[in-house]
């Protein structure tokens, strides 16, 4: 029964995933996906953030805000290569599985973004996907999530990239001589 669950879980990921019509000439990372995610899906503009007035210590590694029309990720500064591919994975997980908090108002989307986010601001904590606690189940399957979006890159980018590479190489060298 457990079994089943996890698997339509991943079923639907996969479908998720499939279905965002993603740019030929950029690399394929979690970072593009989340931003096709928000644009295509949520119908929002993405809003990247690596403030470190935002770091704390204890704090999340990564947060997501929606606000309207935009959606404020953050992610620690110091986070780069796989563990930020990771952390903006995780973020995009939240919007996956449906663990949106009720968004909030520009004014205090730039509040949260001159740090005043911290564990003492209960109200905008509480409006953010931030975490620490990974014994909370929305917590875990965001994570597993971004495993799954890791994984998902590796297997899908032969497949495509390959064909529609050469064929755009092609085009751009008859563009070249004609
Ligand atoms: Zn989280």
């Amino acid at each position: 029964m457990k079994l089943m669950v996890r698997r339509g879980r991943k079923t639907e990921w996969g479908r998720v995933l499939q279905d965002l019509v993603l740019p030929l000439n950029e690399p394929r990372t979690p970072e593009l996906l989340l931003r096709e995610y928000v644009e295509q899906v949520r119908g929002n503009k993405l809003m990247l953030s690596r403030d470190p007035r935002v770091a704390s210590p204890g704090g999340p590694s990564g947060m997501w805000v929606p606000g309207e029309g935009v959606d404020l990720v953050w992610a620690h500064p110091s986070a780069d290569g796989v563990f930020l591919s990771h952390v903006l994975g995780h973020e995009m997980g939240h919007m996956v599985n449906g663990d949106e908090p009720d968004p909030i108002d520009l004014p205090q989307l730039m509040k949260l973004l001159q740090s005043l986010c911290s564990h003492t601001s209960d109200e905008l904590w509480a409006a953010s996907m931030c975490r620490t606690n990974f014994s909370d189940p929305r917590e875990r399957a965001a994570e597993e999530f971004s495993y799954f979006t890791e994984d998902w890159l590796q297997r899908t980018r032969p497949a495509t990239s390959d064909i529609v590479t050469n064929m755009r190489e092609c085009l751009d060298t008859r563009n070249e001589y004609w």
